[in-house]
């Protein structure tokens, strides 16, 4: 007699950390963490521009923004959100929970449950998918995007728990939740102790031990963040820098850092270079503080185009980054103390993980190793590659 067992489903949880860091999460203070780091595999994630509403959409289609079409939060006064995006996502492959995922606003109908991110300004069917959803949200206490105080990041994070906890005995293969709650608190609580990574090792104990999700050996889980941070103590205001370099006709600051060069094409061509040029060249004792990178070395494909000429990055590694309009090029940093980096985290567990592939891990290879994880084959048009050797 045969027996036919169906091919067991291979499910995926995603835990994104909005601004996790190696440092902040391989500390004596987080033994849990400690224990994953140890048996999973670690890699940095490297985040082209390292901005929030950038990289998410590029972890979850796996292209860069000039295929996905989002270049930041806004271009001057206009804001972008999900109905602009132009790339498939995760969700268009593999039954979700996509939950709190920045840049999902407004959510579509998708074969799981989706919950939007940070912009989403109420409750309604734009923001939860299906809409039948919304009275056990309430209930829990779920908040979109918390305040920037540490009581309401605690109710925050302790809702979004709850509702994992009960969506996690839905049906689902991928399940990708993201704490945004991170990266808003680092902005300003850096170097004093956040206690809520210690809640995401409850969060992880709970999923390991008392759900046992990887002693299922076709499971994964993934703990990524859409760029890391540092602590930064001076400001360096752009804007002014544009007006007392004589540039304030020629160029305008779309969003953080984007540059949109004005006039004809071959006016705006010659003037993109001489621009980089000179911002490469600002200094503060002896070293460059920016970095400087033209649209065409972070965004191509169709719609590459619309994204900004330039895009200009405060180097953190010495402290400097951007802030409030102060009316001189550079200042000490009254606000922030913490801003993001380039090196985000990707760590990976699961009986099937052997290793990793690639040398330097990006954004949008997420994506593709989360199609390869769940066994699905990857579109032709994506940018990223799967990180990850798996047992044959
Ligand atoms: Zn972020």
């Amino acid at each position: 007699m045969f027996f036919f067992r169906r091919p067991q489903k291979k499910k995926i949880f995603v835990l994104g950390l909005d601004g996790a860091v190696k440092a902040l999460i391989d500390r004596p203070q987080l033994p849990y963490f400690e224990k994953l780091l140890a048996k999973g595999f670690y890699q940095d994630l490297i985040s082209r521009p390292a901005i929030t509403s950038v990289a998410w959409p590029s972890m979850v289609s796996g292209v860069n923004a000039g295929k996905h079409g989002i270049f930041g939060f806004r271009v001057g006064e206009e804001l972008f959100f999900a109905d602009a995006k132009k790339a498939p996502e995760l969700w268009d492959y593999l039954p979700s929970i996509a939950l709190n995922i920045p840049m999902t606003y407004p959510v579509r109908p998708i074969e799981g449950i989706m919950i939007s991110g940070m912009m989403t300004p109420d409750w309604g069917e734009e923001a939860v998918y299906p809409s039948s959803e919304i009275p056990f949200l309430r209930e829990q206490g779920f908040v979109f995007e918390p305040e920037i105080n540490l009581e309401a990041v605690q109710q925050s994070m302790a809702a979004k728990i709850k509702v994992i906890k009960e969506y996690f005995h839905r049906p689902w293969e991928l399940f990708f939740v993201v704490f945004r709650e991170f990266d808003v608190l680092q902005h300003f609580f850096w170097g004093q102790e956040i206690p809520f990574y210690q809640e995401i090792e409850n969060l992880l104990r709970w999923l390991l031990e008392e759900e046992k999700f990887l002693n299922s050996p076709e499971n994964s889980l993934l703990i990524v963040s859409d760029h890391g941070f540092a602590p930064v103590s001076q400001v360096f205001d752009l804007e002014q820098w544009i007006k007392e370099n004589g540039w304030a006709d020629k160029v305008f600051v779309g969003g953080w850092g984007s540059l949109y060069l004005r006039g004809g094409k071959e006016e705006k061509e010659k003037n993109k270079k001489e621009l980089e040029k000179a911002l490469k060249a600002v200094k503060v004792e002896d070293k460059e503080i920016l970095d400087v990178y033209p649209r065409e070395e972070i965004y191509w494909g169709p719609w590459a185009e619309k994204g900004p000429d330039l895009v200009v990055s405060p180097r953190r590694q010495l402290g400097f980054t951007f802030g409030l309009r102060t009316g001189k090029i550079i200042s000490p940093s009254e606000h922030k103390n913490g801003c993001h980096l380039e090196e985000g985290i990707f760590l990976a567990l699961g009986e099937r993980i052997r290793g990793g592939k690639k040398e330097e891990a990006r954004i949008f290879d997420v994506f593709a190793t989360i199609m390869e994880l769940a066994g699905h084959k990857l579109p032709p048009e994506i940018d990223g590659e799967p990180l990850l050797q798996l047992q044959s």
